[in-house]
């Protein structure tokens, strides 16, 4: 076979198992769902987040030595994951040849020249590498694996889910998906201006595999010094742009192998020797090109505190953050997540979010739980976004130890906060109206919200009696109330007898009404007082563990009455609410 075709094959059996692997990033039992698929094989065989990652925490998550695996293969034999695997590249590759159908070869070769604006990919790479090592990993922004799986989870694949239903039975949004889904239309929008422009100019896993690939023996180059035509073919179709028929830059050949296949006369070779008409590199390390990596380098380094400057200010833990179960604390967990987006697509209850604004700079698109966006609260049974983490970022709990049940009875159930009622909004409390939903879904055994009753007289409702029947009172007015006054809800006692039991009503309402039994004491020329009967929420944060059922389901709207913060939350020890 040759090899132009076995790269298309490579590169169409990668792309298809990235977007099997992001179909079925889906819990449940059916064919197109989650049934214990490696799906972060892929993201595995990234040696960036590898190094990141051992940068940031001093490390090695186990899984992610596929990825050095991948990284020393490079230095033998070059480029191999850009051409024949990385799924970006391959959607970079497509695009880039749509663009150009019809391009005479003289127009594509101008376009697939060298420039030394390719170096910028290295400076990225020094700069997200000097912030790794002071803690702020972010390579994630532009390391294309993480941006591509994070781009199709969150911002394509819910695209298809509302009516269709193949994928997910119902639709799922996410906050601030709009810059996600612009990024990734802009990489690929830029292709048309250069083939493969992230990968020529910004992909800073590229730059990692460039440099490796400088000092690989088995490389792309002219077989023989004879000088070529002028044909350019080779430089036509080259997708690295690396000049492959003159000096080669051997750092940018990302062996798509377009040369070899198009040489009319066989004078490039794959070879264990250097290009016979020479060859380069990118970046230069002479004095200016190692000064502007030594600077692009420190400038990360030095930017890890800048990312956090809200927290020195003492703004940056917002007590919105809530990680998913299972999230290290908040310094280890920014060191390890790669904003990947796998944990978001996998919850079912769509609850966890790209954070824009919450977790600070330093943790955008970071996984944060929204109790409002999302379909329901963490589920008690669930721990699929640990198990599908790649970095370990969120640890792969057992069902067990989210519920505090057999070895962990001990250390209890995990608590990703603690719910507090708001009583300036919720409804027994504020408004005298009942409600008992957030202890009606509390799903802790014994509930963690746990309800006083009180009877409060209503708005208007103390009344003359005008007539006693047995059960039913006439009043000398009649009465108002803005519900029903016959619901169940509304009781009835005599003025003046607070140590009275109050009698439930259960019918009339105008100017009579029928109570459940006869009101002791009653009679003509008495006033009586209309009372309604509610279950007022309190949380013992003994029990909560920070679901955040009660909060989903609060029927009020807008800002809950309840709402769960991260204080109490079990990633940072105890001791965080002062309560
Ligand atoms: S454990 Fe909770 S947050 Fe994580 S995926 Fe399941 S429901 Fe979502
Ligand atoms: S957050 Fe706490 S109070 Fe609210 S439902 Fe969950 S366990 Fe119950």
């Amino acid at each position: 076979m040759r090899i132009v075709v076995a790269r298309r094959v490579s590169q169409g059996f990668f792309l298809l198992l990235f977007v099997w692997f992001c179909l079925v990033a889906t819990v449940g039992g059916g064919f197109l769902q989650l049934r214990g698929w490696p799906i972060n094989w892929l993201l595995s065989l990234d040696p960036l987040t590898a190094l990141g990652t051992m940068l940031a925490t001093h490390t090695l998550y186990a899984p992610l030595l596929w990825g050095l695996g991948v990284l020393a293969l490079t230095f033998f034999i070059g480029r191999f994951f850009c051409g024949f695997a990385c799924p970006l590249g391959t959607l970079n590759q497509m695009t880039g040849w749509l663009a150009r159908l019809g391009r005479a070869a003289k127009d594509r070769a101008e376009d697939n020249h060298p420039g030394r604006a390719q170096a910028v990919k290295y400076a990225l790479l020094a700069f997200f590498l000097g912030c790794a090592a002071l803690g702020g990993l972010q390579t994630g922004l532009l390391d294309p694996l993480p941006l591509v799986f994070r781009s199709v989870n969150l911002a394509l694949l819910p695209l298809a889910d509302p009516g269709v239903g193949v994928v997910h039975d119902a639709p799922r949004h996410y906050e601030g998906v709009w810059w996600i889904g612009l990024m990734f239309l802009a990489i690929l929008a830029l292709n048309a201006v250069r083939p493969r422009f992230f990968c020529r100019f910004i992909c800073p896993l590229g730059a990692l595999f460039g440099l490796a690939a400088r000092v690989a023996p088995w490389r792309i180059g002219k077989a023989t010094d004879k000088t070529c035509g002028d044909c350019r073919l080779c430089e036509s179709h080259c997708e690295g742009g690396c000049r492959p028929s003159g000096t080669l830059v051997v750092s940018e050949c990302l062996l798509c192998c377009n040369c070899l296949d198009r040489c009319p006369s066989g004078r490039i070779g794959f070879a264990g020797r250097a290009s016979a008409a020479g060859e380069t590199a990118l970046p230069d390390f002479s004095r200016r090109g190692a000064v502007t990596l030594l600077a692009a380098g420190a400038a990360g380094a030095m930017s890890a505190p800048l990312w956090r400057v809200e927290d020195a200010a003492g703004l940056g833990r917002s007590p919105s953050l809530i990680r998913p179960p299972g999230s290290l604390d908040e310094e280890r967990f920014l060191a390890r997540c790669i904003r990947c987006g796998q944990c978001l697509r996998v919850c079912p209850s769509n609850i966890i979010q790209p954070s824009v604004t919450t977790a600070g700079l330093i943790g955008l698109w970071t996984p944060i739980l929204n109790y409002r966006l999302g379909r329901s609260g963490c589920q008690p049974n669930c721990i699929a976004c640990g198990q599908v983490c790649p970095t370990a970022a969120i640890r792969p709990l057992t069902l067990q130890e989210k519920l505090g049940q057999g070895d962990h009875a001990a250390a209890g159930p995990l608590r990703l906060g603690t719910a507090f009622v708001d009583r300036t909004r919720c409804l027994p409390w504020a408004m005298g109206r009942p409600c008992i939903v957030c202890q009606e879904v509390c799903p802790v055994s014994p509930k963690a919200i746990f309800v006083r009753e009180v009877f409060e007289p209503v708005r208007g409702g103390r009344l003359p009696l005008a007539g006693v029947r047995g059960s039913t009172l006439a009043l000398a007015r009649p009465l108002a109330v803005s519900g029903n006054a016959a619901s169940g809800d509304y009781y009835v006692r005599l003025l003046g007898a607070p140590e009275a039991n109050p009698v439930r009503l259960v019918g009339g309402g105008g100017a009579e009404l029928a109570l459940a039994a006869a009101l002791p004491g009653a009679a003509s020329g008495r006033e009586v007082e209309v009372l309604i009967h509610l279950m007022q929420p309190h949380v013992d944060p003994a029990r909560c563990v920070g679901c955040g059922m009660c909060e989903h389901e609060c029927p009020v709207s807008g800002l809950r009455a309840i709402r769960v913060t991260s204080e109490n939350e079990s990633r940072s020890g105890p001791g965080r609410m002062l309560a």
